[in-house]
């Protein structure tokens, strides 16, 4: 429902049923509300402007980008097009954007690319939606493109695997951490790379930097995951990520699908992608891959079985009309959809920005389940905030809508510690920024660790980590103050 300022005031003056703009007064049999007076209201009045959330981006916002002036609904919908854009290459990344940008931030961009552990692929989608004029800013800019001027020294305990995922790995693509469900990884490849992503190690190609472990999205190579599942009994729930399902050929989303849903014990999966917020249009241009979706989701609740979509936004600056009614679409065919967000300094750190982002979400019937506390990976230490920031805006945030759409702020624990919920450290300096987690249902022989990027700590803080001969000092007293000494410290 969009309301203009002047249907909110007609609203707020009513007297009677009667005085609404639209009403349940239309509805037959309640002809009797007409004449009765409208309470007090308890709350201040509300302006349009606390309803921004409703608002969806409808215009033909990508014809600010000058190659795709002229371009129709029809054509940016379709996913030739969208494929046919994507920005995989620096230099069609200028050919895009040069007569919106000054030289510099194209320098800028040059340089930042050669040190960014990931590859650049933008859908055209988001680059339409970044704001060009002020591109340094950008929240979408921010995820996607780095610029040189931008990154931050790592933190000396930053790693490329900083989840240890590799050491959890049974066998090759999958993930086996907690007691009942695994992480199923069938492919490495994405529809855009995000700079800050926790997968750096494996996904998207090889970079500059990083010489990725390659994981091959081919059937063949499934079967020993599917065959360790089916011979464990404990595990029930299985996230498909990736890389990313989207980019899972229909078929292979149905096998993958079919075949988990005959496994007894499997009672749960997800199919994990960052599709909808980076391209929503597939949900409603590619029928034969929503409807490999749609129909899994089915065979799942035939047998009993939950199979749900989990997406990744991470700005409202995402979200237009195009999402709306993708969301929409697989709302009204019974699939679930629940968020998961990164928590990312210059995209939705502060509370105006993450309580649009969950309203909006929820408003389409996208729940928001977690917000992640940004993992340590190298080359993003400009993207993480502090702990203490995190549990603030948590505060903030708790209370602001449905209880079911208030997401949990967790931090996976460096190490393999799993997820943690940010404000449960057992001890934690601000001054050092170190936090101390123990994680029973994982490990409870263990400590992990997470630190705050450096250049958030108090003056004092960052001279302590100055001084390199002071870090193993800093770290065991974050340790004996935790009051855990017996247990094995679990670092990067
Ligand atoms: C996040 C994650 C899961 C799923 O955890 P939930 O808290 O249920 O969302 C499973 N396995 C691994 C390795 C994970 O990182
Ligand atoms: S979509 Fe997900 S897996 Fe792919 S690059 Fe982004 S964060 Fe990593």
């Amino acid at each position: 429902m969009r309301y203009t300022e002047q249907d909110i005031s007609t609203i707020q003056k009513a007297e009677t049923f009667n005085d609404l703009p639209n009403g349940i007064s239309d509805i037959e049999g309640l002809e009797i509300l007409d004449k009765q007076p409208i309470p007090d209201h308890l709350k201040d009045s509300v302006s349009s402007g606390d309803l921004t959330h409703r608002l969806f981006e409808s215009e033909s916002f990508w014809e600010k980008i000058p190659a795709f002036k002229g371009v129709s609904e029809e054509e940016f919908l379709s996913i030739k097009f969208q494929n046919k854009n994507t920005v995989r290459k620096l230099e069609k990344l200028e050919q895009f954007i040069k007569d919106l940008v000054d030289d510099n931030f194209l320098d800028q961009v040059k340089e930042g690319m050669r040190r960014s552990p990931m590859n650049l692929s933008i859908s055209p989608y988001i680059l339409s939606l970044i704001d060009w004029d002020n591109p340094w800013t950008d929240p979408l800019r921010i995820q996607f493109i780095p610029v040189n001027s931008g990154f931050e020294p790592d933190h000396p305990k930053l790693a490329l695997d900083s989840l240890g995922e590799q050491g959890d790995s049974p066998v090759d693509g999958l993930v086996h951490r907690y007691f009942d469900k695994v992480l199923f990884l069938p492919l490495d490849v994405c529809p855009v790379y995000c700079r800050f992503c926790t997968r750096s190690y494996a996904v998207g190609g090889n970079t500059d930097s990083v010489d990725k472990k390659r994981f091959k999205n081919a059937p063949e190579k499934w079967k020993e995951a599917f065959t360790y599942i089916a011979s464990r009994p404990e595990i029930e729930d299985v996230v498909i990520s990736g890389g990313d399902a989207y980019m899972l050929a229909p078929d292979r989303l149905r096998l993958i699908g079919e075949t988990l849903l005959e496994i007894p014990h499997v009672r749960r999966m997800r199919f994990a992608t960052k599709g909808p917020a980076v391209a929503p249009m597939k949900i409603l241009s590619d029928e034969a891959w929503t409807q490999a979706l749609v129909e899994v989701v089915k065979l799942g609740r035939e047998k009993g079985k939950e199979v749900v979509l989990h997406t990744h936004f991470n700005s409202a600056n995402e979200i237009t009309d195009i999402t709306r009614r993708a969301m929409l679409k697989l709302f009204q065919n019974g699939v679930t959809v629940r968020n998961q967000s990164v928590l990312i300094k210059g995209v939705n750190d502060t509370v105006d920005t993450m309580v649009e982002l969950i309203r909006k979400l929820s408003y389409m019937n996208v729940q928001p389940y977690y917000v992640y506390q940004h993992d340590m990976v190298t080359g993003t230490e400009d993207m993480r905030t502090s702990v203490k920031h995190t549990v603030e805006l948590e505060k903030a945030v708790r209370g602001i809508t449905a209880g079911f759409n208030t997401p949990l702020f967790v931090t996976d624990a460096p190490g393999g510690g799993g997820k943690r919920d940010v404000h449960s450290y057992d001890y934690y300096d601000e001054t050092t920024g170190i936090s101390v987690y123990r994680s029973p249902s994982v490990d409870e022989s263990k400590l992990y660790l997470y630190f705050d990027p450096i250049e958030t700590l108090p003056v004092e803080g960052r001279k302590l980590w100055e001084d390199e001969s002071l870090h193993e000092k800093l770290i065991e007293v974050a340790i004996e103050k935790s009051g855990y000494s017996n247990l094995e410290p679990v670092i990067g």
